[in-house]
């Protein structure tokens, strides 16, 4: 059984970045939901725990603590950036190595596919998340909310779905998840 844990990023009193009429913290729960949705209802020998389900303030040590009680076999952070870039990039902890990198590459070749955003490539960065949970652990940063044309994309339901469904590409492939057969 592959035990994934999923944490879309802020929430609550955190709404984590906004502009252009969005919050990052309903963008990351969006897509965080469908890549369940879309895990439960395709793979088979997967169980998902999440930090936060509705729109709830959880701390950074509630997270990765919940995570490592839980000995999650992966830690996967879906955020949005500001800042005034543009594009798609996702991070681990500096230096970690294999197999965190591996992971890395495999579901960020496999979001870039499909958001239809720049890429801005593989990177690492001292984030608690990263820090703080003992099994690995890789953060998104799903396009600029304060840059137009990314803003622009983050208000389509098809593009929220399709970044899910990007992230759920990466990991079966990351981790041989195998399809549920089904009976006709
Ligand atoms: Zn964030």
């Amino acid at each position: 059984m592959f035990k994934l844990f999923l944490d879309p990023g802020h929430g609550g009193s955190d709404s984590g970045a906004n502009a252009n009429g969005l919050l990052e913290k309903n963008l990351t729960l969006a897509i965080t939901l469908k890549i369940r949705e879309i895990l439960e209802n395709e793979y088979e020998n997967i169980s998902i725990k999440m930090s936060r389900t509705t729109d709830q303030t959880i701390s950074l040590s509630e997270r990765t603590n919940a995570a490592n009680n839980w000995n999650a076999h992966y830690y996967l952070s879906i955020h949005i950036n500001a800042g005034g870039g543009k594009g798609f990039e996702s991070y681990v902890y500096p230096n970690i190595g294999s197999p965190t990198t591996t992971y890395q590459k495999t579901i960020h070749n496999e979001v870039i596919k499909v958001n239809e955003l720049k890429n801005r490539r593989a990177k690492e960065a001292d984030f608690h998340v990263l820090r703080e949970s003992h099994m690995p652990a890789l953060l998104t940063e799903n396009g600029f909310i304060d840059k137009e044309a990314d803003a622009n994309k983050m208000k389509s339901k098809n593009w929220i779905d399709a970044v899910a469904l990007g992230h759920v590409n990466g990991l079966a492939a990351a981790f041989n998840l195998k399809k549920k057969t089904t009976r006709l």
